[in-house]
């Protein structure tokens, strides 16, 4: 099987402070203070190249917080104005990526539960026809690569090749430690296939919990991923969505400090 995209590679279009490129913000905005103080807290580790915030959130059950809203891209202008971070959201439909762009956010993701879907990856698609901007694309809820290399066609297609793959597990009904399942076998397949993709790993979905977060971090660096996105709160233990896996601004640096890089062969 063949995956022809045609990419630019990942320094070319994300100012990356240190390597890997880290990605951090809360799983969900909650407040404009809390996203503030997040914000600054990860830009004062000097370890964080773009903020991360979801505010449409895509609840499996009905009845929690579905996210703040429209409202946090005001927000993440100003996180952006006054940490200068350029910042990224989930974006689940043409509408989000609209609103998006018209709030000038810098980065722009497809979450698991969209990836599975042909059909809203291509209104996002469609969206995004003639627009310069970066897409992640998280793989699917479930271990089927195809859908994963579909959304990423899809997203090629319409023109953007500032484009990345987010490895965030697989759900399965099997009882583990994790949260979603690592199956590393899908993102080493997706990138042999396509050596030039970036991948980035989401260790936060993949754990489920905080405390695994460092391992799986590193063994995604081990095997040549390009980025982390981790979720991180100034206080984990009252976040609105996630509060079991998010960190610290304070615990994501001294994570980071610790990490491994392999030296590139000579
Ligand atoms: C998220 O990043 O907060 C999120 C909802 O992730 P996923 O789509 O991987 O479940
Ligand atoms: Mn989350």
């Amino acid at each position: 099987m063949k995956l022809e995209l045609n990419i630019q590679p990942l320094n070319t279009w994300i100012n990356i402070k240190n390597e890997p490129l880290i990605i951090s913000g809360p799983c969900s905005a909650e407040t404009e203070d809390q996203l503030l103080s997040t914000a600054h807290l990860l830009k004062a580790t000097g370890k964080v190249s773009v903020l991360r915030a979801g505010i449409w959130k895509p609840r499996t059950r009905p009845g929690e917080f579905e996210g703040i809203g429209s409202i946090g891209l005001e927000w993440l202008k100003r996180a952006k104005a006054e940490t200068g971070l350029p910042t990224a959201v989930e974006v689940a439909n043409a509408k989000h990526v609209e609103e998006a762009l018209a709030a000038g956010v810098d980065i722009l993701w497809i979450g698991a539960r969209s990836t599975v879907n042909p059909f809203t990856v291509q209104e996002i698609a469609d969206a995004l026809k003639g627009v310069d901007i970066p897409v992640l694309v998280k793989n699917p809820v479930n271990p089927d690569l195809q859908l994963w290399i579909g959304a990423l066609e899809r997203i090629n297609k319409a023109g953007i090749t500032k484009l990345g793959a987010i490895h965030r597990g697989f759900s399965s009904y099997e009882k583990s430690a994790f949260r979603n399942e690592p199956m590393w076998e899908l993102a080493i397949q997706l990138k042999t296939l396509c050596p030039e993709l970036p991948i980035i790993n989401d260790p936060s979905h993949i754990c489920g919990n905080r405390e695994l977060i460092p391992y799986i971090s590193q063994k995604a660096l081990d095997l040549d991923m390009q980025g982390l996105m981790i979720e991180s709160h100034l206080d984990p233990s009252v976040a609105w969505t996630d509060a079991k896996q998010q960190v610290t601004p304070a615990a994501l640096a001294e994570m980071v400090s610790k990490f491994t890089l392999r030296q590139p062969e000579s």
